[in-house]
């Protein structure tokens, strides 16, 4: 994915509008049914290419709301399959084929332990 969006979010939209690529949807559109902002992992660029930091980190105004999650690439399919992804979100990755770009300086562990985006 690229980022996530926690059950800190307070709904506030100040990310929406910043995302280069429109990959995150309010609570009225987030597939988990959560009251919460939502960012699509197979749309998440990171913001490669676009800023220095995830536009939507550096625009939440809520700490720790925002944080790494896994780059959206085939090889880590199975983290984004079922039950694996999101504590039960069920986001499937539906195309292995498609590949987004990520942060190569952020390590795999900060990623999966869902580290701060902003400190
Ligand atoms: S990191 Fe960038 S591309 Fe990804 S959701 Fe945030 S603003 Fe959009
Ligand atoms: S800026 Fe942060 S708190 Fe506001 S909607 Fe986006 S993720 Fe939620």
């Amino acid at each position: 994915m690229a980022v996530f969006i926690n059950d800190t979010c307070i709904n506030c939209g100040a990310c929406i509008d910043e995302c280069p690529v429109e990959a995150i949807v309010d609570e009225d559109d987030n597939p988990t049914g959560e009251e919460l902002y939502y960012v699509y992992p197979d749309k998440c660029v990171e913001c490669v290419d676009h800023h220095d930091e995830p536009a939507c980190a550096t625009s939440c105004p809520t700490e720790g709301c925002i944080t790494w999650d896994m780059p959206y690439t085939a090889e880590h399919k199975d983290f984004f399959a079922g039950a694996n992804y999101v504590d039960g979100k069920n986001f499937v990755m539906e195309d292995a084929d498609i590949e987004q770009p990520f942060v190569e300086s952020i390590s795999n562990e900060a990623r999966v332990n869902r580290e701060n985006v902003v400190d």
